[in-house]
């Protein structure tokens, strides 16, 4: 559907808005599923930490003997541990004491093969030895790297302080223990790019879909904005005729220096005309203004049909005879139909349909209205006519707002092709239906359904 440049600003505007709202959300919950991701592997280098601590203290208590103090004559077994003044240990070829460490890490940590820095603190918190996993980790014995936590390749390190234990159990000091976060860091960059792809594809499918659901939204509004301009123009059009005539027949009287009685009478008719077409119109463009908005301006009443259609029949009997028509009401129901509903509108209804008949109904033709009971649920009216009838191309448009097959005849009885619209709009108010069946030059039959108050 192609559509004007507002709908198309309002379309965009839409879309925008939905895309924007739609991407906070999942803008928000990304950072939310990130914040989980990285608490939860923020736990697991923890509990990492904290089972190093374990392990470390249940290996090196052996060599813990004095608070402060350390082993030395075991100290080959600890390559990489570098005691205050004295040369680091180190070992060529991997040591069981590391080994068996990291195996026990690997089966608790997945995280286990990152660097560590231990420092051995004595009770007054001075380092007594340092210790760097794996052995060739230099950072661990320089003091900046305490300070800063972090290494000669600039990696970071996520440092926790445990308790120390002499084999006695006495308090020996304290195992400081730094991890490396490189593993964590690549880990986290992993879900940050996979997350921020997932997103950015969420956020165009995203706004594929708001552009689609804004189109689909915008629809029946352009529609109906149609519908109305549509209807506006013809409205303007209906009664720039009206107003046309009555000015060029004013402005030709004032124009005329001396005018017959005569010719005063005609003018004066033709002004009287125009006007009561023009107030037609407008009375009709009200009705179906009042029934488009659902203005109960009336309260419903019990109404009985057949009083009513005899009504119609009554005040349209003289009209028919002057057109040499024979105007029947055949009632074909066992007793009385009432329809809840606003009298005064109904009459209308069937008024239009009856005027229609005779108006398109030659002379020496028949204009019949019946009332029939067919179901009990619903009540029948059928306007049937004899007259020139209409194509079934025009039959599915008669019912349109200014919807005329022949413009000029319309024209001429005063009809602005809004008299079939109203019949709708009031069947439709009180909950039925109505339709055609024609064919042309053998007459019409319009037919009524409303449904019934069951008196019980
Ligand atoms: P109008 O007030 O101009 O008659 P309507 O809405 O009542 O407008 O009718 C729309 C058109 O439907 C008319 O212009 C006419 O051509 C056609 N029409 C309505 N009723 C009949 C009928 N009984 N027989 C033939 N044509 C009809």
């Amino acid at each position: 559907m192609s559509s004007s440049p507002p709908f198309r600003l309002s379309r965009r505007r839409l879309a925008a808005w939905y895309t924007g709202v739609m991407s906070l959300i999942l803008i928000a919950g990304s950072y939310a599923i990130y914040r989980l991701v990285v608490h939860a592997r923020w736990m697991h280098l923890e509990r990492g930490m904290q089972q190093m601590a374990i392990v470390l203290e249940r290996r090196l208590q052996p060599m813990l003997e004095q608070p402060g103090q350390i082993d030395l004559s075991q100290g080959e077994q600890l390559p990489g541990l570098c005691v205050k003044d004295m040369p680091c240990f180190s070992s060529a070829r991997p040591e069981p004491f590391i080994t068996q460490l990291q195996t026990e890490l690997d089966d608790m940590s997945s995280l286990a093969k990152d660097r560590y820095c231990i420092r051995f603190l004595d009770l007054a918190g001075n380092p007594v030895a340092t210790l760097s996993i794996p052995q060739t980790n230099t950072s661990c014995t320089s003091k900046k790297f305490w300070k800063w936590l972090r290494d000669g390749d600039r990696e970071h390190y996520h440092q926790k302080r445990y308790p120390l234990h002499t084999l006695n159990h006495d308090e020996w000091g304290t195992l400081q223990i730094a991890r490396s976060l490189n593993t964590l860091d690549i880990y986290l960059l992993g879900v940050e790019l996979t997350l921020l792809g997932l997103l950015l594809l969420a956020i165009a499918l995203v706004g594929y879909a708001s552009w689609w659901l804004a189109g689909m939204a915008m629809q029946p509004v352009q529609q109906s904005y149609e519908r109305m301009q549509q209807f506006t123009a013809d409205a303007a059009h209906e009664l720039r005729t009206p107003v046309a005539a009555i000015r060029a027949m004013v402005q030709a009287a004032l124009r005329s220096s001396e005018l017959s009685p005569e010719e005063v009478n005609a003018t004066l008719q033709t002004v009287d005309r125009q006007s009561q077409r023009l107030s037609r119109l407008m009375q009709d463009l009200l009705v179906l203004s009042q029934l488009e908005q659902d203005k109960e301006t009336h309260t419903r009443k019990i109404c009985d049909l057949s009083l009513l259609l005899k009504d119609v029949i009554d005040e349209f009997q003289g009209i028919a005879i002057n057109a040499q028509l024979q105007l029947r009401l055949e009632l074909q129901t066992a007793g009385p139909v009432h329809v809840l509903g606003q009298p005064e509108q109904l009459h209308r209804a069937v008024a239009n349909l009856v005027s229609n008949g005779i108006q398109y109904t030659p002379a020496g033709g028949q204009v019949t209205v019946q009332l029939l009971n067919e179901a009990t649920y619903e009540a029948t009216i059928r306007v049937k006519d004899t007259g020139v009838g209409i194509s079934p191309e025009a039959q599915s448009k008669i019912f349109d707002r200014f919807y005329r097959v022949d413009k000029e005849r319309s024209r001429h009885s005063g009809g602005a092709g809004l008299g079939l619209a109203i019949v709708q709009a009031i069947v439709h108010a009180h909950k039925g239906t109505v339709h055609v069946e024609s064919e042309p030059g053998r007459g019409s039959v319009f037919t009524i359904r409303l449904p019934v108050l069951l008196v019980l």
